[in-house]
């Protein structure tokens, strides 16, 4: 289909970018890869008078880290992010998930800031944002604000964002020693999103015990879900196998998917759990542990 006529705005700069969507209001939207916007957009599941592209905004595409953080800008796309060598190298959380997202094509496209500011709890990246302890950043009129990836989500297709604030970074806290993350993802096909996916990063102690602990799922309720108890109940333990067991089904327990033509409630409750175990077993791997 083809979508409701709009004027395409294309600033040069992000303080000319924030002026149009002030000025435009509720009838301005953010433009990034496109890659979830213009599919809504011939579908006719929304429409906007105004779409303002950031494509040509400048210092929003970068990798790096920095005082701590691993800071990617919110124009850096997943491409990108797939052939870095510091992401392969330091964040195997990243490193699983990225080349699962939809396909080469929309991944040449599609942005990280478009992928956690869409709202869209089948999107991969806000778990895993959630499960490394990220911070958003985002610029707006009265100047720029962070909020915790764990209070970003508000609903379906809602965040903290103000329609008038853009995303400009994601900061994730550099892991420390003995830390791990691991992301497992069941989906049917190429270009499918995930049936059920989850998220873990861990850090051990000296003595192997769990130190910190980020659990998150996608695609296991309106938004992505934020496993924080059974991350709490992993903390100060020995991730063993019975102790990984009990966490994945508490993780799951807490989910609530809805049932469509990737399966019912109760399969893609066990999928959630299943996939807890398995991306618990190899954060634990990877951070050194047994
Ligand atoms: P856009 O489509 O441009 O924007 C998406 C939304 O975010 C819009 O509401 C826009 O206003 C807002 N937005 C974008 N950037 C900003 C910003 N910087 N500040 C404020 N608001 C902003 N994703 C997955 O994670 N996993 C999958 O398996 C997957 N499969 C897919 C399969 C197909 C066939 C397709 C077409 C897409 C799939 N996607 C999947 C989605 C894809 O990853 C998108 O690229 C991503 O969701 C949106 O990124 P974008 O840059 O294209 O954003």
């Amino acid at each position: 289909m083809i979508p409701a006529a709009f004027d395409y705005h294309r600033p040069g700069t992000l303080d000319e970018a924030l002026k149009l969507l002030t000025s435009h209001g509720d009838q301005a939207k953010v433009l990034s890869g496109g890659m979830s916007l213009l599919p809504m957009l011939k579908l006719r599941l929304a429409s906007f008078a105004h779409l303002v592209d950031i494509g040509r905004v400048p210092g929003l595409d970068f990798i790096k880290e920095e005082g701590g953080s691993l800071r990617i800008g919110a124009m850096t796309r997943q491409s990108t992010l797939e052939r870095s060598d510091l992401i392969r190298s330091k964040y195997p959380i990243l490193a699983d998930a990225v080349p699962l997202i939809a396909d080469p094509l929309v991944r040449n496209r599609g942005t990280v800031g478009g992928n956690v500011a869409n709202g869209d709890p089948g999107n991969d990246q806000p778990a895993i944002m959630i499960a490394l302890g990220a911070t958003f950043v985002a610029k707006g009129p009265k100047g720029e604000r962070s909020v915790p990836a764990n209070q970003f989500y508000k609903g379906l297709y809602e965040t903290a964002l103000a329609r008038n604030e853009i995303l400009t970074e994601v900061r994730i806290p550099v892991p420390p020693a003995r830390s791990g993350g691991a992301y497992a993802k069941l989906k049917r096909k190429t270009g499918d999103f995930a049936v059920a996916a989850a998220a873990v990063q861990l850090t051990l102690d000296a003595k192997g015990a769990v130190e910190r602990a980020g659990i998150a799922l996608t695609n296991a309720g309106l938004t992505p879900l934020n496993a924080a108890d059974a991350a709490k109940y992993l903390v100060g333990k020995m991730p063993d196998e019975k102790t990984i067991v009990e966490a994945a089904k508490m993780a799951a327990a807490k989910s609530s998917p809805s049932a469509d033509r990737r399966g019912s409630v109760e399969y893609k409750k066990e999928m959630a759990r299943v996939l807890t175990t398995r991306a618990l077993r190899k954060a634990v791997q990877r951070a050194g542990g047994k």
